[in-house]
């Protein structure tokens, strides 16, 4: 179906590499170290209030309103605030805990090692992630993604973040290939897919977030193995 294509480009955080799915496994074990059950919160409650300012503060990021900083220092201050419990004290050590702990997780979004194994002949795969060189490249490994991966372009490394033109130029000087032969896989959007239908590269929409799209991607697909049949 997509004869022309050579490269797929996929973005990392929630459409190769689970950030829900390990970033829950994390908190569970955060609310268990730092003993968050003896300030009447429970773990469900911790994790909601975790996901409610986390999804606020990267959507705030998305549209240039916050930097990555802002998010480190106001992320557990503001679950805490939401739960009514004080901890700030501790809300430095527990937004560490929680980098280094979270992206060390091995999670892949479900099927994905399925596609990989199917087209790793017939297609190079890539990364672009609006991330930095230090985590990302861990979730890699832990992942075990990093066999499978030709370039991974970061917004930290290029000084640009999806969806700007210039991290898509960024990216395909990397690849040395022209946009037609690349394809663009992500779980955002505004960042993943507007950005590369605005740069003129197609795209595949993994709607697991159920968010509505701006434009009409290229193909839109609910869970990774329906990538079997498009691809
Ligand atoms: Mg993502």
């Amino acid at each position: 179906m997509e004869k022309d294509k050579k490269h797929l480009i996929f973005d990392l955080d929630d459409t190769l590499w689970d950030f829900q799915q390990n970033s829950l496994d994390t908190l569970l074990e955060l609310f268990d170290t730092y003993n968050l059950g003896v300030k009447g919160v429970s773990a469900t409650a911790f994790i909601n209030a975790f996901k409610e300012v986390n999804n606020n503060l990267w959507d705030q990021f998305d549209h240039g309103q916050v930097t990555r900083a802002d998010i480190r220092r106001e992320r557990f201050p503001r679950v805490f605030k939401k739960l009514n419990i004080e901890l700030n004290g501790i809300a430095m050590h527990m937004q560490d805990s929680f980098m280094s702990t979270c992206s060390a997780k091995p999670k892949l979004v479900a099927g994905v090692f399925d596609v990989l194994e199917k087209f790793k002949s017939k297609y190079q795969f890539h990364i672009l992630s609006n991330g930095f060189d230090e985590i990302q490249f861990i979730k890699i490994k832990a992942g075990g993604l990093a066999p499978y991966f030709g370039k991974v372009i970061t917004s930290g490394r290029a000084g640009f973040r999806k969806p700007e033109p210039e991290i898509f130029d960024f990216a395909l000087n990397e690849i040395e290939a022209p946009k037609e032969e690349c394809i663009m896989i992500g779980d955002n959007p505004l960042s993943d897919i507007e950005g590369a239908h605005s740069y003129g590269m197609d795209q595949i929409y993994y709607n697991v977030h159920k968010k509505k799209c701006a434009v009409e991607p290229t193909h839109t697909i609910n869970q990774m193995d329906e990538l079997l049949d498009i691809l």
